[in-house]
């Protein structure tokens, strides 16, 4: 009998240790894992470069106090800074964290500009922003609050893709909208260049900030380092975590001077958040997302990836509605409930794992290889023959 909560709805499979893009059961059995934690792992399992460089740190130093200079969380920020829209960092754990801090940072920046009433949230129903009390109620899902009240206040909603919803839902009291550029718990849904490109245009009019929450999409795995970098759009502020850590668990802010300045002393902190073991985790996953050609590589892989699924798409019209994501963020939405199908998968030694309406989220390292996108393309088309019958 297990002695964790029963909160997660947890398959029956349990790993012993993991290589690249792929994961060995205790039972003995080799998976393809596109999985990768949900999109954490973005180098794969047991990367030697990220194993060198936790087992360097670990000799030297685990953890102090940010009462103190950290200099690797120095240079992680000068990365993220000089490779990104922003110009400031505050360092976290999680997603959550940090979207929660992106919130405190945006509500800081009217309260320091003497508005302490302009700070309400305007976020896309049934997003996701984590699970923390705050977040859940930021997400406008039932579901995740369900039993959770009294409701966190100062959140508002509006339906993907209704413009006139998202108009009216502003006033005067919004301090910013938050989006996830491709909402991945929720379908693995991109927002169109165009739309990221009006909604900076609408928060400039109304002098509202706008946030990009990147937690899913961001460093790497859409294919460029920023999912919203093809749009042009500078945000104010993005929230990061899951592939910037590869693994170890970092979470960040990221911000516009603007903003950044309204966080005096004092006003946020966390003890772990941005200790040196994790910062030097993060500074070596950007040496490596970060070198000339990785992502260029990786939008050549993934297309060939999008190619070879619409083929299978092709071929099986009647199961799957569409292919869609960028990068290697990708979702194959089925025409019915999707739990069997991933099963299947898995029977056949792929792992992947769900998202929101009947999508199958297949979040491949971002060093995967061919013969490894191979390999799923003909166990993805096996599953479909077999489903069919
Ligand atoms: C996963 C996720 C979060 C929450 O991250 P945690 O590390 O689980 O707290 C927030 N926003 C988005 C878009 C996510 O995908």
């Amino acid at each position: 009998m297990s002695s964790l909560a029963k909160n997660y709805n947890r398959r029956k499979i349990a790993f012993r240790r993991g290589k690249g893009s792929f994961l060995y059961s205790t039972n003995g059995k080799k998976y393809l894992d596109f999985v990768q934690g949900i999109a954490v792992n973005s180098l794969g399992h047991a990367n030697p470069y990220l194993i060198r460089a936790i087992n360097k740190q670990a000799k030297k130093l685990w953890h102090v106090s940010n009462a103190f200079i950290i200099p690797e969380g120095e240079k992680l920020a000068k990365k993220l800074t000089q490779k990104t829209f922003a110009d400031y960092v505050i360092f976290q754990n999680s997603g959550a964290e940090a979207t929660e801090a992106a919130i405190k940072v945006a509500r800081r920046y009217f309260y320091s500009k003497g508005k302490p009433n302009k700070n309400r949230i305007l976020c896309i129903k049934n997003s996701f922003h984590g699970r923390t009390i705050a977040a859940i109620f930021a997400s406008g899902s039932k579901k995740m609050t369900e039993g959770f009240g009294p409701k966190v206040e100062g959140f508002d909603h509006f339906k993907f893709g209704d413009h006139k919803a998202l108009k009216k839902a502003i006033t005067n009291k919004t301090a910013a909208i938050m989006v996830e550029p491709i909402m991945g718990e929720g379908g693995i849904k991109v927002i169109p260049d165009w739309c990221l490109r009006e909604l900076r245009k609408i928060c400039d009019k109304k002098k509202i900030l706008l946030i990009f929450d990147e937690v899913q999409c961001g460093i790497g795995r859409s294919g460029n380092f920023f999912a919203f970098e093809n749009s042009k759009v500078k945000p104010d502020i993005v929230p990061i975590a899951k592939g910037i850590g590869g693994g170890f668990p970092i979470g960040a802010v990221l911000m516009t001077k603007k903003v950044a300045l309204s966080m005096l002393p004092g006003t946020h902190g966390s003890t772990f958040g941005g200790n040196p073991l994790a910062m030097s985790v993060g500074n070596a996953v950007l040496d490596q997302i970060l070198k000339k050609g990785f992502l260029k590589n990786l939008k050549k892989i993934s297309k060939y990836f999008y190619n070879e699924l619409d083929k299978i798409k092709t071929d099986y019209p009647t199961l799957i509605k569409e292919v869609r994501g960028s990068g290697l963020l990708i979702g194959l939405q089925l025409f019915h409930n999707q739990k069997k199908f991933i099963q299947k998968l898995e029977d056949d030694k792929l792992l992947t794992i769900r998202a929101a309406e009947n999508v199958v989220r297949i979040l491949p390292p971002l060093n995967v290889k061919k013969s490894e996108i191979n390999l799923a393309i003909k166990i993805i088309r096996n599953v479909c023959k077999e489903f069919k019958r």
